[in-house]
Formats: C-alpha cells, sequence, structure tokens
C-alpha cells in the first residue's frame, strides 16, 4: 500500500507539469497524507473489521484523489485507465471478510464508473480506451480482484486458525500454558504504576482419585466443568488458562482483595460441581503483582499460596506470604497473647510457634487422659505453615533447635490449659533425646512450667540418629527423673522389635497403617495379636490414627489402652471438652459384646457337624473298629487335613489319616509336616481336652504345619482300656468369610 501512496504522489507531481486548470495541489496533497495516515495505521489494527475498513475506505480516498487530479485534463481517461485496473486487483487483500469484499467492490465500482462515465468524450482516441476499458480492464480487474480476495481469504482463515490452535487447550478451549504467558508478559510489560494485577493458581482436590475410579472420560468432563465456571466467572478482561493437567491461572486486573473475593467465588462454583463420589473441589493461590516483577514469579508465589492451601486441608484459598521484615529468632520471648484459652505463639525465625493438643482417650474408662502437643507454625495473620516448610532442613539453624524450642512453647501452653489429671505427650527426635544433658534440662524446663515430670510422656520420634544403645541409656536417665517413655510410630521405618525391647518404653504408639493391616490370606486383623505380644513385654499400647468406628472398634476389640484420632478429637489450639467421645467408645464396647455372641454362634453351628463325626469316630473305636474305617466318615470332609490319635504324652499313635485338605500347598512346610515322633501335648488343643473329657473341644485358630494355612483342630480325649487318648481332626479354616472365634 505504500507504494500506492508513492504512485499517487508521482500522478499528483505529473499532474503539476501539465497545463490546464487544476484542483488546488494543498487537497491532492491532503489526499496523499490521508493515504499514507492509513497506511500507517494498518500494523497496530488487532480487528480483521478495523482492518477490512481501512481498506475500504483507503479505495475510496484514492479513487476521490484520482478524480481531483484528473480534474480539468484533456484525456482524462488516459489518466484513469491504468489506476482503474490496478487499483482493484491490488485492494482485494485488504478486504478480508465477505462484507468488506461486497462493500468495498460496490463502493469501487461505483465511484470508478461515475469517473469514468462523468468523462466527456470528446477524441476518438477516448472512444476506443473507453471501449478497451469495459471489454478489457473491467473484466480482467473483476477476475484478478475476485482470485486475489478468495486466496488471500483463504490464507487469512488458515493462519488465524493455526494461531487459535497453538494458543488453545483442545480440551476446554482455555489459552494453554504458552499462550497465557506470552499474554501476561505483554499485559505486564504495557503495566502503569497505579494499576493493580493479580494471580490466582488453582488445582483441582484429589483428581488422580476421580481418573482411577471413574476413568479419564468422566476426569476429562470434570476439567470442562471447571473452566465452564471459570470462563462464565471471571471478569471478561481477565486471562484464563489452563495451565496443565489439572492446574488452572487466572490473571486479572485488581489487588490482592479482589482476587481473594474472586477466589472464593470461584471455589464456591467449584464446590457446587457433582462427580461422582461427591463434590469436585479445588485448592487457590492468590498474589498481588510487585512492580517490576515476571509472570513466572508472580505464578510462582502464587503456586507456593496454593501448596499451604492443600496442606492446610484443601477445598481452601491462600494468600501469598505477605514480606515480613528480617527479625532475629527469638524463641520464648516477644510473647503474643491471643485470649485467655487459646494457646500463645512464640516469634520463630519470620513466623509463629504454637501448640495443637489432640486428646487421647483410655478405651476401658472411656475418658481422656492426655494431649499430644503438636508444634503449628503460623504466619501474623494466622495463615498457616506447611509442615514441609516448616520441617525442611536449614542451613541456618541446628536440626534439634526446632525441637527444643517446641518443648518450651509446649510446656509453656501446657502450664496454662492442660488439665490437672492429665498427661502431656510431647514429641522429641532421637537426638534430641539422647543429647548430653537435655535430660536435665527438660525437668528443670517442665518443673518451671508448674508440671511433674510424672506427667509428661516422652514420645520419641521415628527418625534416624541415635543408637539403640545410646537410645535405652537416655531413656534410663529420663526414667530417673520420672518422665514416661513412649516409643512413637511403631511399625513404620526405623521401628523394630530390637529397638523396641531394648528401649523398654511404657507405651507404644501404633502407626495408624497397623489398624488396617491385615494377615494375608484370611484378611484377619493383625492388631489383637500384636496389641498381646506387646502387652506381654509389659508395654501399654496407643493407637494412633482412629479414623472411623470401625476403626475404634477394632482397638476395643484389640485390647488396645489408648487411642488417638480425628474419630475422637482433632488438634486444636485450646483443650476442649470431650463431647460425645465416650459415648462413642460406649457403644464401640456395645458392638463388640453383640459381635461376639453372634461370633460365637456362627463359629460353634460351623463345627458342629465335626464334633458330631468325631463322637461318632469315638464310639467306633471304642468299640474296637480299626482307626481308617473309625475315622473315614470324617476324613471324608472337604476340610479335613487330617485325623490323628495322640497318646497321653502326645506323641501320634500309628499313622494319621490325610483328608482332602492335606498339605495341597504346604510343600515349603515339607520338613516339619510329617507329625510323628513329634510331641503335641504343650497344644492348647491336647490340654483342653485333656481338661474337659468327654467333650470335643475346638482350638483357637493357628498354622497348620500339614498345610501351611491357617486351621482350628477339634479334639476329644477318650479313656480306651490301655489308657487316656485324644483323638483328633485338623480342619482347614483359611477360607474367606468363615466365622473365627472371638479373640481371646
Ligand atoms: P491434590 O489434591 O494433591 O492436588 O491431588 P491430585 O490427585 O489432584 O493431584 P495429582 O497431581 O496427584 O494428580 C493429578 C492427576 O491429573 C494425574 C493425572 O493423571 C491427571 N490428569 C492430568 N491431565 C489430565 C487430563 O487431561 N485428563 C484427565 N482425565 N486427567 C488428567
Ligand atoms: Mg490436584
Ligand atoms: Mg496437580
Amino acid at each position: 500500500m505504500a507504494f500506492t501512496v508513492v504512485a499517487f504522489l508521482c500522478l499528483v507531481g505529473a499532474r503539476n507539469l501539465v497545463d490546464g486548470p487544476a484542483t488546488p495541489l494543498a487537497y491532492r496533497l491532503a489526499c496523499a497524507l490521508v493515504l499514507a495516515l492509513l497506511v500507517l495505521v494498518i500494523p497496530s489494527t488487532r480487528s480483521t473489521l478495523i482492518f477490512g475498513a481501512i481498506g475500504v475506505v483507503y479505495m475510496q480516498v484514492l479513487v476521490a484523489g484520482m478524480a481531483l487530479n484528473t480534474a480539468g485534463v484533456a484525456q482524462p481517461l488516459l489518466w484513469l485507465l491504468p489506476a482503474m485496473v490496478v487499483i482493484p486487483v491490488c485492494a482485494a487483500p485488504l478486504w478480508l471478510t465477505p462484507a468488506h469484499f461486497f462493500t468495498g467492490t460496490a463502493l469501487f465500482y461505483a465511484s470508478a464508473l461515475a469517473l469514468l462515465f462523468g468523462a466527456p468524450l470528446t477524441h476518438d482516441i477516448e472512444t476506443v480506451v473507453w471501449a478497451w476499458i469495459a471489454a478489457i480492464g473491467i473484466p480482467t480487474s473483476v477476475v484478478f480482484h475476485f482470485g486475489f480476495y478468495r486466496f488471500r481469504r483463504n490464507h487469512f482463515l488458515l493462519e488465524s486458525q493455526l494461531a487459535q490452535l497453538a494458543a488453545t487447550d483442545p480440551l476446554t478451549g482455555l489459552q494453554n500454558r504458552r499462550a497465557f504467558v506470552k499474554q501476561a508478559e505483554q499485559h505486564l510489560d504495557a503495566l502503569t504504576d497505579e494499576m493493580q494485577v493479580s494471580a490466582i493458581f488453582l488445582d483441582i482436590d484429589n483428581f488422580k482419585s476421580l481418573n482411577d475410579r471413574f476413568g479419564h472420560a468422566v476426569g476429562d468432563h470434570a476439567l470442562y466443568q471447571v473452566a465452564q465456571v471459570l470462563m462464565e466467572q471471571t471478569p471478561a478482561d481477565a486471562s484464563v488458562s489452563r495451565i496443565g493437567g489439572e492446574e488452572f491461572a487466572v490473571l486479572l486486573r485488581d489487588g490482592l482483595s479482589g482476587a481473594l473475593a474472586l477466589a472464593e467465588q470461584l471455589r464456591g462454583a467449584i464446590a457446587a460441581i457433582e462427580r461422582p463420589d461427591g463434590n469436585l473441589t479445588a485448592s487457590f493461590g492468590v498474589a498481588q503483582h510487585r512492580r517490576g516483577e515476571s509472570i513466572m514469579v508472580l505464578l510462582d508465589r502464587a503456586d507456593e499460596a496454593l501448596l499451604r492451601a492443600k496442606y492446610s486441608g484443601r477445598n481452601r484459598v491462600c494468600a501469598e506470604r505477605r514480606m515480613l521484615p528480617d527479625v532475629q529468632r527469638s524463641a520464648g520471648s516477644e510473647r503474643r497473647v491471643e485470649g485467655g484459652s487459646l494457646s500463645q505463639r512464640y516469634q520463630w525465625e519470620d513466623y509463629y510457634l504454637t501448640s495443637h493438643f489432640q486428646p487421647l482417650y483410655s478405651l476401658s474408662h472411656q475418658k481422656q487422659v492426655g494431649f499430644e502437643a503438636l508444634l503449628r507454625g503460623e504466619h501474623d495473620d494466622g495463615m498457616l505453615v506447611p509442615p514441609v516448610v516448616m520441617f525442611a532442613p536449614k542451613p541456618s539453624s541446628d536440626e534439634g533447635a526446632l525441637d527444643r524450642a517446641s518443648h518450651v512453647v509446649h510446656l509453656s501452653n501446657a502450664s496454662r490449659l492442660l488439665p490437672n489429671d492429665a498427661w502431656l505427650f510431647l514429641n522429641i527426635l532421637p537426638a534430641t533425646f539422647i543429647a548430653a544433658g537435655y535430660a536435665d534440662q527438660l525437668s528443670v524446663l517442665v518443673r518451671a512450667a508448674g508440671l511433674e515430670p510424672e506427667r509428661v510422656i516422652l514420645e520419641i520420634l521415628e527418625s534416624h540418629g541415635g543408637s539403640v544403645d545410646d537410645m535405652s541409656r537416655a531413656a534410663a536417665l529420663y526414667r530417673e527423673h520420672g518422665f514416661l517413655i513412649a516409643v512413637d510410630d511403631f511399625g513404620a521405618g526405623q521401628s523394630n522389635l530390637d529397638r523396641l525391647l531394648r528401649i523398654r518404653p511404657d507405651l507404644v504408639k501404633l502407626d495408624g497403617e497397623l489398624i488396617r493391616a491385615t494377615s494375608h490370606g484370611t484378611g484377619h486383623p493383625i492388631l489383637p495379636k500384636l496389641v498381646s505380644l506387646l502387652h506381654q513385654a509389659g508395654m501399654l499400647v496407643v493407637v494412633e490414627g482412629v479414623e472411623t468406628t470401625e476403626e475404634l472398634i477394632l482397638a476395643v476389640e484389640s485390647n488396645v489402652d489408648f487411642a488417638q484420632g480425628y474419630l475422637l478429637g482433632r488438634p486444636a489450639a485450646q483443650i476442649a471438652p470431650p463431647e460425645s467421645v465416650h459415648r462413642q467408645i460406649d457403644d464401640a464396647f456395645d458392638v463388640i459384646a453383640q459381635g461376639r455372641a453372634h461370633q460365637y454362634a456362627l463359629f460353634e453351628s460351623e463345627v458342629e457337624p465335626y464334633r458330631i463325626a468325631l463322637r461318632a469316630a469315638a464310639d467306633a473305636l471304642l468299640t474296637g473298629v480299626v482307626m481308617d474305617d473309625a475315622f473315614a466318615p470324617l476324613a471324608r470332609f472337604d476340610r479335613c487335613i487330617s485325623c490323628f490319635i495322640l497318646d497321653a504324652t502326645g506323641r501320634q499313635v500309628g499313622h494319621e489319616l490325610p483328608g482332602p485338605a492335606w498339605s495341597k500347598e504346604g510343600a515349603s512346610l515339607q520338613p516339619v509336616a510329617n507329625p510323628r515322633d513329634a510331641r503335641w501335648d504343650h497344644r492348647p488343643y491336647f490340654r483342653n481336652a485333656v481338661l474337659l473329657p468327654g467333650v470335643a473341644v475346638t482350638s483357637n485358630p493357628y498354622l497348620s504345619l500339614a498345610s501351611g494355612r491357617p486351621c482350628i483342630a477339634v479334639t476329644l480325649a477318650v479313656p480306651f482300656a490301655n489308657g487316656r487318648s485324644v483323638i483328633g481332626v485338623e480342619l482347614d479354616w483359611s477360607a474367606k468369610g468363615l466365622p473365627w472365634p472371638a479373640a481371646e
């Protein structure tokens, strides 16, 4: 187009060389100026509409300029002819949309034809030129004009489709990360001092479980629904993007408080979207742009806030961390009272430390017996410091510093809040526990807080640091001061039985996972056996992480002494009254009592046929039937592993009679599978039978050496002429769903 301006200026110059009355030069130069301005405006036009409109106007100004230039010349057609052919051909690419094309074309031909018809035909040559224009010029220009238009338009559409594709996330139709970052960079570059911009970063909660449980199509649909919410509820001038996976970002022209309000609104709208197992939720981080900051730094800060939102329970909005001036570390100083019954906060690095207390219940007494103090970090505005951040190793302080500071904070809070008859459970790192002189220091601290060491239970955390020897020596030292010792998280990581037996703690806290652990094969919980083992070793047992009624029932049933978990009480900055927890524990006891009776009845009816068959075998043996025949009916039961006779010393008499369940997969136990020569009088099934002669007794499940699977024995003491013997049958009890006798 710039060439047209130059060509027009040449025409203006040429016209000045020709005699005759001409339109004033200023008017014609004004036309050139307008054309030049239109050319300059084109690169900054963003919309196709304006671009096409400029093309239309440009053409009209050009035709008008031509008319002004040729006014007064002797043979205007000769001046106009080349331009009238070339102009429409060159103009075509400017008119991008059909609307522009048709308006532009109509206006051009109307004005051009008016010009051509308006020129008087005074010479023959002009008539000829007219004829040429009509016959060749107009059709040629129309064909080229239309052809160029089509070509340019297709090219343009393709180009814009490609650009659109490259910038869009196909699933949600939102901007993708690349386009978002590019647009945000342009936006931040053009920012003036008084304009505020904030970023909202959000991540759908537990999205993986949605995919895993209901399939990717359901996940995709959820992403689409979240995108719809974002598009509908954010202001028109905000940019919304799917940054990746199930993460979205919004950049909006507003300050932090406006962005927080919008994030809260979006959070509510997303929480109203249903998923097959409840509702969708998302966590949000919000940060306001600081001068000179790049979009990536802004997003990083919003992401950090998002991480805190995740750690503090999800489905919430967290704001960026405020910039705090560097403060001197000073545990214990700068106390800030927050209210009489709440934990106090103590400044630590650039945040505050405070205590939360979680209750522990004695299951038999159905009452609170103590509180575990848990460390929380908070910012000035109450925002939580994520534990990963708080406990992350820092080069500036030694590992135990935070541990020791936590004891100061907890003891001072406990001195005001702990009920008189309750224990305080304090966590301690192995390295702190064995540190020289710490037992003395801690006991001074405890007494200074108005407590007795007897009321403090030190929970040795499950972590590296300190040999078992050091730990057991240190434990003796703390005991001398009166402290009680607990080992935390038994069943996870570093814990093993040797460590436990050497430290000899008063209490063992079982890792929450152990509540749910089951023996493979039968699926029966292993907790009851474990608790019984620890009781025998003289340790009280605490289970942590009790979250459901089923877990509480299992804890009660397993004879656990103390329990702790969300079901019984969450950690809180104050010590709340016990509410209805004792009722829950009472209910658990009722459920177990009923369950035991039911289980007993089921088990009895299941073993009754074997008892009858065993008594029949005894009768047959007593009347002189040989062993194989006497046991034959019993040995035909599917669950029968073997039938046997033991003498008064528990040794096998004759051979055992294998049944259908004999040693099918028990090859690994082969060396001990042969019961001959072995003595079985130590087994409960032998002793119980002897204690109750004439009664067919059943044993608790045990591992069968013949089959390698859980089994039970039904035994009966029979008075034979040559002395008392115990006859019995071992029954495979490994099938799922079989009733087990209630735990002893
Ligand atoms: P959190 O609450 O901690 O954010 O947990 P989460 O499960 O949401 O987070 P995580 O990062 O573990 O899982 C994100 C999942 O998103 C993993 C990935 O399979 C899924 N995902 C990523 N992109 C898509 C997608 O386009 N479609 C679907 N259906 N799933 C996607
Ligand atoms: Mg997620
Ligand atoms: Mg994620």
